[in-house]
């Protein structure tokens, strides 16, 4: 028998756990921990709470979950309730599936000051993380500044403009709704270092831009590269390219008019944010690309604002004994093997990419190697404790274990507690979470 541990229930953590079942059917024991007391990461707390369908993957997770070789250890936090060389001499193969949970640093003047936040933060707080819900950014101004031009930026934008009538069917949770409904934002800046071109965002979560009720999206034709030039784009990429071409072609007009402006704001790079205690205003510099690198040309511009997210990528948490990659924000790997039997998976093993899908090939990929590295020798013969030795363990350390049943009994008290249409209403916080497990 082969024990193997999972950190983390988000997507990476669940392709990995299936790819393990399919793999090694009744030859294994899965245990997947995480530090909240409820599964799914990602799906959970970064997923758009408007984004359903894109959420309703954590069914296939269920399947997995609930297969008599795997479980969910939830409320442990690997590298403090236990640590990950005492989680090594228990499994065979430890996976850390952790994700990139921080933001990564603009590292610019004035990034400590007020509303100013980045999107794990900004996203965690809508999406009622228990690390992020009491954020209570202030709303009350009339124009944010997202920068960066990925899908979280539009994520970020998409939920400032919606109305409450378009979050019906959303999780988003009360506290959020509550807050967005009295906002007063009516320009939202999105803000590129490069050009149209080199855009991070794909077209599905692009054109949603030009479906909302109160929000027009805002391309100056002046800032697009000729027509000709975008034969030379990939097809995705042009299509995104093609959709700034339409909002473009609108000229900022909508019929009947829209209260908020999107404004897309290329080829500029943050110097400073200025303001008393609260952000007020953002320094630009504008950029040319040379070789597709921005690179500033001295002009310096500043522009009034009165809440800034910053949506330019994440990193991964360290835990101590793991070799980390502090370059790439990440765990140090080579395809997957940190050391013997130690692995890392999804954004920890890669960066901060690709869509929930691409953890799938991922978790199929490393769970071939960890096979290999059993059939190998590199792991060592099938003699270690697995699920029998944690337990001991936790019992030892009174550690307070969340299992799957626990969730699912939170989960109906989340689903008992929804408003018309919506599938949830989250705990935001921890206690509550353990609390409603009975
Ligand atoms: P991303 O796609 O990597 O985009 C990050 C953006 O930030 C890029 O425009 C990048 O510009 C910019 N940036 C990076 N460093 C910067 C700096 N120092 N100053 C200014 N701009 C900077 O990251 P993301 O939006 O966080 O998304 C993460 C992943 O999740 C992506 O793969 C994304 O597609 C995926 N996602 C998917 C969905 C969906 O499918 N619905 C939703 C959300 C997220 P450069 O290109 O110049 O580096």
């Amino acid at each position: 028998m082969r024990h193997i541990a999972i950190v983390g229930s988000g997507p990476a953590g669940y392709y990995t756990a299936e790819a393990a079942q399919k793999t090694f059917g009744d030859e294994v024991r899965v245990d997947i921990f995480d530090r909240m007391p409820v599964p799914f990461g990602l799906i959970r707390s970064g997923v758009a709470p408007d984004h359903q369908s894109i959420k309703a993957v954590s069914r296939r997770y269920e399947k997995v979950a609930l297969a008599d070789n795997v479980r969910f250890v939830g409320n442990v936090a690997v590298g403090t309730d236990l640590s990950i060389d005492e989680m090594r001499a228990l499994y065979d193969a430890v996976v850390l599936a952790t994700g990139a949970p921080r933001d990564r640093a603009l590292g610019v003047p004035g990034e400590d000051l007020e509303n100013v936040y980045g999107s794990a933060e900004f996203v965690g707080w809508y999406n009622g993380h228990p690390q992020f819900a009491r954020l209570d950014p202030d709303l009350s101004g009339k124009t944010a500044a997202i920068i960066g031009m990925g899908n979280v930026a539009l994520d970020v934008a998409r939920i400032l403009s919606k109305t409450p009538d378009e979050f019906a069917g959303s999780d988003i949770v009360a506290h959020a709704l509550k807050a967005l409904e009295a906002s007063n934002i009516e320009r939202i800046l999105i803000l590129g270092r490069r050009g149209a071109h080199h855009i991070a965002m794909t077209p599905k979560e692009l054109g949603e831009l030009a479906e909302l009720e109160r929000a027009t999206p805002v391309v100056r034709t002046s800032d697009l590269p000729a027509a000709a030039e975008d034969a030379a784009l990939d097809p995705g990429q042009r299509k995104s390219v093609t959709l700034l071409r339409s909002f473009a072609a609108q000229d900022g007009e909508a019929s009947p008019p829209k209260p908020i402006r999107i404004e897309f704001v290329f080829q500029t790079i943050s110097k400073a944010l200025h303001g008393q205690g609260k952000v007020q205003s953002i320094e630009l510099e504008r950029t040319r690309l040379v070789g597709g690198r921005s690179v500033g040309t001295g002009e310096t511009f500043r522009m009034p604002v009165d809440l800034v997210v910053s949506c330019i990528g994440y990193r991964t948490t360290r835990i101590d004994g793991v070799p980390f990659d502090d370059m790439a924000g990440r765990f140090a790997n080579e395809d997957g093997r940190i050391l013997p039997g130690l692995y890392a998976v999804g954004w920890a093993r890669r960066g901060p990419s690709g869509t929930i899908g691409t953890n799938r090939p991922d978790g199929y990929a490393l769970i071939e190697r960890v096979a290999q590295d059993f059939a190998t020798g590199m792991v060592g013969p099938a003699t270690r404790q697995g699920r029998a030795g944690f337990d001991a363990l936790a019992a030892d350390r009174a550690l307070d274990i969340v299992t799957f049943s626990d969730w699912k009994r939170i989960e109906e008290a989340e689903t008992a507690a929804a408003r018309d249409g919506s599938p949830r209403e989250k705990f935001v916080d921890i206690e509550a979470m353990i609390k409603a497990r009975g």
